[in-house]
């Protein structure tokens, strides 16, 4: 890939000047922790038992929605009539009591060095995540000791429409006091990306699911790289690129 006719297209495209590098906004599962594989096995059986057909692969396509969209999605899809609140909240309740069975989830290879580099670079790491359970923070800061702050976090306790509307990417810049040309995102999954790419930043994808990398390219990723760990081994040249 060379980094920078790649950068010089998106600027062009959004009308910066320059990308001028202050932060980086993380997406949380499937970025920094390896937990889309759980999640995926949960809301598989969970929806198939409901009737719906849904599996493993449509979880992935479904990433960064909420649960509650997830489900009306389906609905809307499978049986042409939005899912009732009852069906959503047994549905999100037996996703999650499944969930829990499993065991931690580990950190997402790369992740903790990519992180370190971010920061080492002197930039401001944050996490942007439509995940809203109760032992997130302490799961960040357990996994990712002294790396992101708290208000540098924005969860889906934060916005009312998550990804893939632009809502939660604005927020982190509102909250981070960054435009859109000082930061980049790391999503893995299309709708994420979609919602990176629709706050207007520069979007770089980590395929880390089973999914065809042209689905993330396809939904409007700068670059797509095979793992965390790719982008982590090479964030020196990404650096030199991304800061002119
Ligand atoms: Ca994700």
């Amino acid at each position: 890939m060379d980094y920078k006719e790649i950068i010089n297209k998106y600027t062009q495209l959004q009308g910066h000047k320059t990308l001028q590098l202050r932060a980086v906004l993380f997406d949380m599962d499937g970025v920094l922790f390896d937990s889309m594989p759980f999640h995926a096995r949960a809301w598989s059986k969970v929806m198939t038992d409901a009737g719906f057909k849904f599996s493993e692969e449509d979880v992935y396509m479904n990433e960064g929605r909420t649960g509650a969209d997830t489900i009306n999605t389906a609905s809307l899809a499978q049986f042409g009539k939005p899912a009732t609140q009852e069906l959503i909240d047994a549905l999100c309740k037996a996703k999650c009591e499944i969930f829990d069975t499993y065991p931690k989830t580990p950190r997402m290879q790369g992740a903790l060095e990519l992180v370190k580099k971010v920061k080492e670079s002197g930039l401001t790491p944050m996490i942007v995540t439509g995940s809203g359970t109760p032992t997130l923070l302490g799961r960040i800061q357990e996994n990712f000791p002294g790396l992101f702050s708290e208000n540098h976090i924005v969860t889906s306790f934060n916005v009312k429409r998550g990804k893939p509307y632009p809502d939660p990417y604005l927020l982190a810049l509102e909250k981070g006091g960054f435009a859109p040309n000082e930061a980049i995102v790391i999503e893995n999954a299309p709708l994420g990306v979609t919602a990176g790419v629709a706050a207007g930043l520069f979007t770089l994808a980590a395929n880390t699911g089973p999914l065809n990398p042209n689905v993330l390219y396809n939904a409007g990723a700068n670059m797509v790289f095979p793992s965390v760990e790719a982008i982590a081994n090479d964030w020196n040249n990404l650096l030199a690129a991304l800061k002119g």
